[in-house]
């Protein structure tokens, strides 16, 4: 019986690849890759690809921040993880891997965001649960005319004319996710000019993060081969709706594989106990999963983003949804959502975070505050106040502020790391916070 390895080889050879891409997510949520020629693939799978340490510390200007202690000096290995292997659809004779960061005595590296999501996937596993998730980004699609951007569709909200303006796009994007293993749950025109959702099922941790990189990586590379132009930034401008990529979670058994987080249509003890850990590091963990300085122009009231620490059933204001169960799969069918998340996140952090927020909820018995059922920003501040809820951080710096002081969210994504991360995005606040909202919007519209 022929290896994973041995069929990657098969497939490079009998597609007459050229190239295979090493890809990798780095601290500032840019994807990045070196690539090894098809023919020396084999070799290069054993001996991994060298990348500078300070390639983590650069920000998504591609400043680096060598006070860091991370610059031109040092080196890790770039180990492809062969499950994740796809042949491109949208460049010619290309595949890809997703990597693995190790030191070169093979250990992982501190400043590798999947390996650090995978050291809290197997913290779970040794409390005998397993994360099922999925990322639900939002997006803009369009044109450049001259350097103005023109919206594919100025229509309605859940629109057919939307669908229809995009459907010669969507229906390449969607044949080229279901060719690389995504499989489609849904799919509209979203409230804004332009702006479109397309969801994918969801998976355990590891591959749910994994599908978010396929995810945006294939919406970049279909829309380019395309002539058009696609943006995933939380608040690609001012005036304009927000792009959430709201994160649905799911807590299951390891034994006996059964969902965990919901009873009788509601959340089950332990899904509170998982809710409860989110609010209480909420302030800290938006620093990770909303990641941008952008992202806080995107978390208004009445944006639907959230904007409060506070949680409720089919509440899409609070900043954990609980939604209705389907009919005929109420058990496999609960889930949280968690909207404070923007594609600005790197997917592995963002979920790396999440879960140690609500395992530290589980391992606690924390207890939630009373779910809220009206508009946040409605209640009396005194009643607000009384049940935990409150304003999100602001602006990056302040969830900046709240991650230094998070000791549990800290100690889960690594001291080393989050010093790095720290860094990293400090100086990203510093650059952006004497630029027009305008200007902010536009570099980051073109990067995420
Ligand atoms: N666009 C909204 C956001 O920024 C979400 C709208 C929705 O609920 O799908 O998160
Ligand atoms: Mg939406």
């Amino acid at each position: 019986m022929s290896s994973v390895l041995d069929s990657v080889i098969d497939q490079v050879d009998n597609n007459n690849l050229n190239l295979v891409r090493f890809l990798f997510c780095d601290t500032a949520n840019v994807i990045r890759a070196k690539a090894s020629s098809a023919k020396t693939l084999r070799l290069r799978l054993q001996t991994g690809i060298g990348l500078v340490k300070g390639a983590m510390a650069v920000n998504m200007l591609d400043q680096a921040q060598t006070d860091t202690g991370y610059g031109a000096t040092g080196e890790v290995r770039l180990v492809p993880d062969l499950k994740t292997f796809r042949i491109l659809p949208y460049v010619p004779a290309t595949a890809m891997l997703i990597c693995d960061m190790q030191e070169l005595n093979r250990e992982a590296w501190s400043l590798c965001p999947r390996s650090i999501l995978k050291r809290m996937i197997a913290r779970c596993q040794e409390a005998g649960v397993r994360i099922k998730a999925a990322f639900e980004p939002e997006f803009l699609l369009g044109r450049v005319d001259g350097d103005q951007f023109v919206p594919i569709d100025r229509s309605n909200c859940f629109s057919t004319e939307g669908m229809n303006r995009a459907a010669d796009f969507i229906n390449e994007f969607a044949t080229a996710l279901s060719s690389q293993g995504l499989t489609i749950e849904q799919y509209y025109a979203e409230l804004g000019h332009g702006q479109h959702e397309l969801s994918i099922r969801h998976a355990y941790a590891l591959e749910a993060a994994d599908n978010q990189i396929v995810y945006r990586e294939t919406l970049r590379g279909v829309s380019t081969r395309m002539g058009l132009v696609a943006s995933l930034a939380p608040k690609p401008s001012p005036d304009w709706p927000g792009n959430g990529c709201h994160l649905h979670v799911s807590l299951w058994d390891a034994n006996s594989n059964t969902n965990l987080i919901g009873e009788d249509q509601k959340l089950s003890a332990i899904g509170r106990h998982f809710v409860a850990g989110l609010l209480k590091h909420l302030p800290a963990l938006v620093a990770v999963t909303c990641a941008s300085t952008n992202s806080y122009k995107r978390l208004q009231p009445r944006a639907w983003s959230s904007a409060y620490t506070c949680w409720g059933y089919e509440n899409r204001e609070a900043a954990i949804r609980v939604p209705s169960v389907y009919w005929g799969q109420e058990a496999e069918s609960a889930n949280l959502e968690l909207k404070c998340v923007d594609s600005s996140a790197n997917p592995y952090l963002a979920l790396a975070a999440v879960i140690a927020a609500g395992m530290d909820g589980v391992a606690n018995k924390l207890k939630p505050p009373e779910p809220v059922s009206a508009e946040p920003s409605t209640l009396d501040p005194a009643n607000a106040e009384k049940n935990g809820v409150r304003r999100l951080p602001q602006d990056l710096g302040e969830a900046l502020k709240a991650l230094e002081c998070d000791e549990v969210i800290t100690e889960a994504l690594g001291a080393e790391f989050v010093k790095v991360y720290l860094a990293v995005k400090r100086s990203e606040q510093a650059q952006f916070s004497g630029l027009a909202a305008e200007e902010e919007a536009r570099l980051h519209f073109m990067r995420y």
